[in-house]
């Protein structure tokens, strides 16, 4: 039988629900409504007996084949978003391989979802610059202590909040506000929060662009002009004027009347980012950022949603931000690994998301980077992309001395697992006589044990893989995580025959208690992931840092971007090998990225700054790329290994997780996938594993994996959707699906 061709009227419109289930349904659509009803409108839909709300994200949309019911009413007139917001949402769900609600709970934030109606909310907000603030706050103390309370908790907020928690947490009472109101000090309102008077941000002019920067923006100006789209990498060391650029582009956006988005790594967000921008546009930009409040969340995409800024700065989920009309997104530090979402699915990755947003939206993209992503950079030299390169720096400053000191041979100090070299103790000492401040970092992302030779600086790897052997202490064997090889530690280094051989792995904080040994006066600091827990203890610690109430100031990758401190003079590298180690294929690229960001950080005021790199492989070609910052060469040398195990970008990987409380059973489901989803693989595709990741139990539950090293995703999610039904999926088993994951751990 021939089924009748569909016919789509203005009868139906799908919507999806705003529940915590992922559900999407289609409804009629009644008459009164239909020439009203948009994509990207809020409705209220019956469910059962429940009437619960909802948003259009096709209409007019194909007729169920059951018959629907009807939606009741539109909530809000304003569309929340458009077509090409939801064509970008239904790509993620396709090719990160998650539900259609699923993506689209991702894009749209819960306050969004949640609160539809803006809470009439009473705002307290300082009247008066935070500096007055401060003195009046001083001269209450004694004569009004609640007042002053009030102003004390402002202070701390730094602006505006709900007048309720202003009350409670200063334990002041409603009377002791309104003075402050009377006097001028604070403003009250119950519209929208008032912007009070925060720490003026003094406009910019543009920059005079040098050479260098003017051909490069000459090219996007053309592309915005022309309204079509194409991809920019643009590379230039930091202080190379990328910012500069980004934002004399915006001017000829909104120029056009149209908008841009620019995405920035979470942890570059700091007020200094946000205020380049707001100097030259005012209020046109719109911040959004994770440690918002969701009412400050739910204002800030209402304003890009309603046009009144036109422009969003943020994070990876501004990708998503409903900018009418966007014609130009920048995606600046694109090779940070913070744009991949790793928490929950969909694991999609902002800056391949952004890349399609502008294809759907017809406009440039500018990819910015002082150190290109392998993939990005590989893009650009098949043509996909085009280059633009800044080389100089407009305000010259001093490039720091390298110098690698080679652990091998080097005199040390070694004790509780840490190792300095006396060239590392001396800079020290002599920057602590002068008051100078010093950074040591040490790379630790996604370390694990591995077994070394302190001798040759041998580390093991696996024979098949070429990424490090991790060392499983419950088993006491090396294995490698990604085709699961395991083989007992050797006892002697199999190149020199030392019998020292270290599990190595070591930490911050035992760094941190050993440089307080060795100079007990110096005030030394740390700040990694675990010392540095919330957001605001990273800014004080940073703050004091910059304050000069710090001397020597210990950390991991989070202290090696974005920083600019006139008084470090010395930056010190603790293990340069420990990411040329991690049981990763792409440690080599981390170790690269990060070592020339730590080379351009030391003496970036007048002072000329030293970089001292330890490293037990003082030869490998990433460190001596890195130490002469030529990306070229590395990328060159790189992509020989890539090409060789046809790793990322010549091929993808689509990495399945098994989960299971049950060991024996995430591994024999993780088998029994493989076998089936083998016939449905193309040719060339690979599985590797099932093995178990470096860390193989969390939260009780059990982790095995299988890669999948493949030309084509679409193909392959084709093949393993086609076989999941098939797996008779067990409650206690669970399957992910990471498609060009970032970490292999
Ligand atoms: P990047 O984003 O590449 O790190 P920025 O745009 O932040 O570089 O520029 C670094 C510094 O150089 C900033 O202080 C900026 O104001 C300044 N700068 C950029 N372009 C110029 C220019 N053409 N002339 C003078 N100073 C410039
Ligand atoms: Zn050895
Ligand atoms: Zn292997």
């Amino acid at each position: 039988m021939i089924s009748p061709p569909q016919c789509i009227d203005n009868h139906h419109a799908e919507v999806v629900l705003n529940l915590p289930v992922d559900l999407c349904l289609t409804y009629t659509v009644p008459d009164n409504l239909s020439g009203k009803l948009q994509v990207g409108h809020n409705v209220l839909v019956p469910l059962g007996s429940r009437r619960v709300n909802g948003f259009v994200t096709t209409f007019p949309a194909p007729p169920p084949r059951r018959s629907a019911r009807s939606v009741i009413r539109i909530l809000l007139s304003d569309p929340f978003f458009g077509d090409n917001l939801v064509s970008l949402i239904r790509w993620v769900s396709r090719y990160y391989f998650c539900s259609f609600p699923r993506a689209f709970k991702t894009a749209l934030p819960s306050p969004i979802r949640k609160s539809m109606k803006s809470p009439r909310v009473l705002w307290a907000a300082p009247a008066v610059p935070m500096t007055e603030i401060r003195e009046e706050m001083e001269r209450l103390t004694g004569r009004a202590p609640r007042q002053a309370a009030i102003l004390g908790v402002l202070l701390k907020r730094g602006g505006a909040m709900p007048s309720a928690t202003l009350l409670k947490t200063s334990g002041a009472p409603r009377s002791s506000l309104s003075a402050l109101q009377k006097k001028g000090l604070v403003l009250l309102s119950r519209e929208e929060r008032p912007a009070g008077r925060e720490e003026e941000i003094l406009p910019t002019r543009p920059l005079r662009l040098n050479e260098e920067q003017s051909i490069a923006l000459k090219r996007i100006r053309e592309e915005i002009e022309k309204e079509s789209f194409r991809v920019f990498l643009l590379h230039g060391i930091t202080g190379s004027g990328k910012t500069e650029i980004y934002l004399q582009a915006i001017s000829t956006v909104l120029k056009k009347g149209k908008g841009a988005i620019i995405l920035v790594p979470e942890i570059s967000l700091t007020p200094q980012t946000g205020e380049r921008f707001q100097a030259r546009f005012g209020d046109r930009v719109v911040i959004i950022h994770s440690a918002q409040s969701p009412g400050e969340r739910y204002r800030a995409w209402m304003k890009a949603a309603s046009g009144r800024a036109r422009i969003v700065l943020g994070p990876r989920s501004a990708v998503f931000a409903p900018i009418k009309e966007p014609g130009l997104i920048v995606v600046d530090e694109e090779h940070e690994t913070s744009y991949k979402q790793s928490a929950i699915s969909p694991f999609y990755h902002a800056r391949d998301v952004a890349v399609m947003r502008a294809k759907l939206e017809g406009c440039p993209v500018i990819l910015g980077s002082a150190t290109p992503s392998v993939e990005s950079y590989y893009n650009q030299a098949k043509g996909k992309y085009t280059l633009l390169s800044l080389r100089t720096r407009p305000m010259a400053a001093l490039l720091p001395v390298v110098k690698i000191v080679d652990m091998r041979v080097e005199r040390e100090y070694h004790r509780g697992g840490v190792s300095f070299s006396n060239i590392l103790l001396e800079k020290m000492k002599k920057g602590l006589d002068e008051g100078r401040q010093t950074i040591l970092f040490l790379n630790r992302r996604g370390f694990f044990t591995v077994l070394a030779c302190r001798a040759c600086g041998y580390v093991a790897h696996c024979p098949h893989c070429s990424v490090s052997l991790t060392y499983h202490k419950k088993t006491r064997r090396l294995v490698c995580h990604l085709c699961g090889y395991t083989s007992p530690p050797p006892r002697r280094c199999p190149v020199c025959q030392s019998e020292d051989l270290v599990f190595a792995g070591r930490g911050t904080q035992r760094i941190e208690e050993q440089i307080k040994k060795i100079f007990p006066s110096a005030r030394v600091r740390r700040m990694d992931t675990d010392a540095v827990g919330k957001r605001d203890s990273h800014r004080k610690i940073l703050e004091e840092f910059k304050a000069g109430r710090i001397d020597v100031l210990v950390g991991t990758q989070m202290i090696a971007k974005g920083l600019d401190f006139p008084n470090v003079t010395l930056v010190g590298v603790i293990m340069a090998d420990t990411a040329l180690n991690l049981a990763d294929f792409r440690a080599t690229e981390y170790t690269f990225q990060i070592l020339t960001q730590v080379a351009g950080r030391a003496g970036r005021g007048e002072l000329k700054g030293t970089v001292i790199v330890q490293t037990y492989s003082p030869r490998h070609p990433a460190l001596l790329a890195a130490v002469r910052q030529e990306y070229e060469l590395f990328f060159q040398r790189e992509m020989i290994g890539r090409r060789e195990l046809g790793y990322p970008p010549l091929n993808h990987f689509v990495n399945l997780t098994v989960l299971s409380r049950n060991e024996e059973k995430s591994l024999r489901v993780c088998e029994h996938l493989a076998r089936l989803l083998r016939p449905g693989l193309s040719g060339s595709d690979e599985i590797l594993g099932p093995a178990p990741p470096p860390i193989n139990r969390i939260r009780g539950w059990y982790r095995y994996q299988l890669m999948i090293k493949t030309r084509g995703v679409v193909s392959t999610l084709r093949a393993l959707q086609a076989v999941l039904p098939g797996l008779g999926t067990a409650r206690d088993v669970k399957i992910e699906v990471d498609v060009d994951p970032i970490s292999m751990l």
